[in-house]
């Protein structure tokens, strides 16, 4: 086994801790909107969730993901997160 470093998240809805690779980063924007970063270089607090549609369906429940971000979601911010979450497989 070698030891490489690869760096780790931890997934806010199944709490695993996967490759960040395998995770899809959310970053809370200085104007307090939360945007997908796909590219996980945007600046400001972020949260991790797998993707897969069971997680974010999870994290979207109650105020998991708001409480991670430490933020308040708008409606739309929240709808448009939970459409690109639902454009995500099931599985994997
Ligand atoms: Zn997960």
């Amino acid at each position: 086994m070698r030891n490489k470093h690869i760096p780790q998240r931890t997934c806010i809805a199944c709490q695993q801790k996967k490759d960040k690779k395998d995770l899809i980063r959310l970053v809370c924007t200085s104007s307090g909107v939360v945007e997908l970063d796909l590219s996980a270089k945007k600046p400001g607090r972020g949260a991790y969730l797998c993707a897969r549609k069971d997680c974010w369906g999870e994290g979207f429940k109650g105020n998991r993901l708001e409480h991670a971000l430490r933020t308040k979601l708008s409606d739309d911010n929240r709808q448009t997160l939970i459409n690109y979450g639902s454009s995500l497989g099931g599985e994997g």
